[in-house]
């Protein structure tokens, strides 16, 4: 079956609606609406890399939607629309099957169309998606923008997906094979947020990423950490380590005024949000423990280390 086929039998089989030309043509076309700014992003699986090679297809269809779409979310924005670029070693059917169904199955789920994207013969296994959204101009939720005194949040809970890569076949493997990009909750935060990013290499890396743009500090209260009931008959310390340390929890962390907080609860998001800390002059993070300061020794997730 030529690259053709592979398109027209897998991936072009959703409604295209508001897209002026989709999958077909060399090019798709958009009309963004007025007063939006495009937001953009990319991000790239690969096999025995980015999941465990007994991954069904089903899940990393899914997830290489949902961890671009995480994206989008963290900038506050609406996802729009993905291309895909695929790499596969050789036509397998009941992958591809799979695959597509997984990837379009988080599409549908968001709101999301499959635009177009490219299909080639490689020896790895690799999936690149290209995500777009729209945001009112002016309004993207930057990693710049913390304050001091701002409440330090986090979404849903952390470290379950690096528990579950660590404990394959676990219930909460399900959190690394299917992640939940929190698209209502990013929306929310337009207007309320002073800074975001989405949470891919561990708490603690990316909020440092927030720190550093924003040129300020944090303190985090351990005692506060969103930790999933199945971590809990862990040491302290492991704890810490899979909610500070571990990846792929597609979480969003965000610094916003006590004041906006309340705005946002009213908003009644559907994820649960946790505030870990606050954001201090002193830069780095700084750990605390029933109020008594307790220094950790952490490191996030790096691709070339
Ligand atoms: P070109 O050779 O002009 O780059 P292609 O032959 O690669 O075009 O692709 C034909 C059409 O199919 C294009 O509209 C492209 O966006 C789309 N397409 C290719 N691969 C995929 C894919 N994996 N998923 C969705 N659309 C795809
Ligand atoms: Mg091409």
């Amino acid at each position: 079956m030529a690259e053709f086929s592979i398109i027209d039998t897998y991936f072009n089989r959703q409604q295209q609606t508001d897209v002026d030309l989709g999958v077909g043509d060399d090019s798709a076309l958009l009309t963004p609406p007025p007063q939006h700014q495009l937001v953009i992003c990319a991000d790239t699986l690969v096999a025995g890399r980015h999941f465990p090679s007994n991954t069904s297809a089903h899940a990393i269809g899914w997830k290489s939607v949902a961890v671009n779409l995480s994206d989008i979310a963290a900038m506050g924005a609406t996802p729009h629309s993905i291309l895909l670029a695929l790499s596969l070693p050789q036509i397998d059917h009941d992958w591809l099957k799979g695959f597509s169904q997984g990837l379009y199955d988080c599409c549908d789920q968001f709101g999301v169309r499959l635009i177009g994207g490219d299909t080639t013969q490689s020896p790895h296994l690799t999936l690149s998606v290209t995500a777009l959204g729209w945001i009112e101009t002016g309004q993207a939720i930057a990693r710049s923008g913390a304050q001091l005194d701002d409440l330090i949040v986090v979404s849903g809970t952390v470290g379950d997906a690096a528990f579950g890569l660590k404990h394959l076949g676990h219930p909460l493997q399900q959190r690394l094979d299917y992640p939940t990009p929190r698209c209502e909750l990013g929306e929310m935060l337009k207007g309320l947020a002073s800074s975001m990013i989405d949470v891919s290499d561990g708490l603690a890396q990316d909020l440092g990423h927030i720190l550093k743009a924003s040129n300020v500090g944090a303190c985090i209260d351990l005692a506060l950490l969103p930790i999933d009931n199945a971590l809990k008959a862990l040491s302290e310390q492991e704890q810490w380590k899979y909610a500070l340390a571990g990846g792929d929890d597609y979480e969003l962390c965000f610094t916003i005024s006590m004041q906006n907080y309340q705005k946002l609860l009213q908003l009644q998001p559907h994820v649960k949000t946790t505030i870990i800390g606050k954001i201090t002059q002193q830069c780095g993070i700084t750990f605390e423990k029933d109020g008594l300061d307790h220094p950790l020794q952490l490191q996030g997730y790096q691709h070339f280390a």
